[in-house]
């Protein structure tokens, strides 16, 4: 989809015309062998007892006899790289909601049902900012059948790795009025916003701006558990299985 000057220079130019683009194909599947190289090299030492150049060496070491199959979710970096730069916190908060918390789904209808055409259905979405997917070296390591002891790559059976139980505060989503029970959803409701009418409606943030059962204001406020279920929205295929349907 081209983009004119113009449009991203309108006040919601970021939300209507480049969010839709850069989140499709945003979450991708990597082989874990892979995101634990990528993990050691972006920060380093953070969980390790070790050396994490140390752990790299013994991984490649091992790289003909390591399973490659085995994948995990990751982000495209360089879609990444410009949500980030668009939208800041916002985003790298709202990629850990969908990648890392706990989301529950409410509705009429099944989630797959659902997620085929989401503007037909009524839905409520909760986020619960309990991790219950986390992301260490160690877990990921236990996926590929190794243990790191004493500085050795121990190989031990693949384990399911335990889910807690979200407990917490949980936010509300309600893309069907676009709103979120957040602060800093709130937060970005002024006196001076006026009504907004969205001209195409091409884009599915822009069909549920069009359906909206509410009132939609101008700057079109956007908060984190917003946009991690947009994220999910719009990489369905990847990420239905990290919600729980209730
Ligand atoms: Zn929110």
């Amino acid at each position: 989809m081209s983009i004119r000057h113009e449009e991203l220079l309108e006040p919601n130019g970021k939300l209507i015309h480049l969010l839709p683009g850069n989140l499709e194909g945003l979450i991708k599947y990597e082989s874990v062998y892979d995101i634990i190289l990528e993990l050691l090299d972006e920060n380093p030492g953070v969980e390790l007892d070790i050396d994490p150049s140390f752990l790299r060496n013994l991984l490649i070491e091992k790289k003909d006899t390591i399973d490659h199959s085995i994948v995990e979710l990751t982000v495209d970096h360089d879609k990444s790289l410009m949500l980030s730069m668009l939208f800041g916190s916002t985003f790298i908060h709202g990629l850990d909601l969908v990648l890392n918390k706990y989301i529950t789904f409410k509705s009429k209808v099944q989630l797959q049902d659902y997620l085929h055409n989401p503007l037909q259905h009524t839905s409520e979405f909760t986020i619960i900012e309990q991790t219950v997917s986390d992301r260490t070296i160690a877990k990921l390591l236990l996926k590929l059948g190794f243990k790191l002891q004493h500085g050795i790559l121990m190989e031990v059976e693949q384990a399911p790795i335990d889910r807690a139980n979200p407990i917490g505060e949980g936010y509300s989503i309600d893309l069907h009025n676009w709103y979120c029970n957040c602060n800093e959803y709130q937060l970005q409701y002024t006196n001076d916003m006026k009504p907004i009418e969205i001209s195409q409606s091409i884009t599915l943030i822009e069909r549920f701006l069009n359906q909206s059962e509410s009132v939609i204001l101008d700057p079109i406020p956007l908060c984190q558990h917003i946009l991690a279920i947009l994220i999910l929205l719009y990489n369905k295929d990847k990420l239905y299985s990290r919600v729980v349907q209730i």
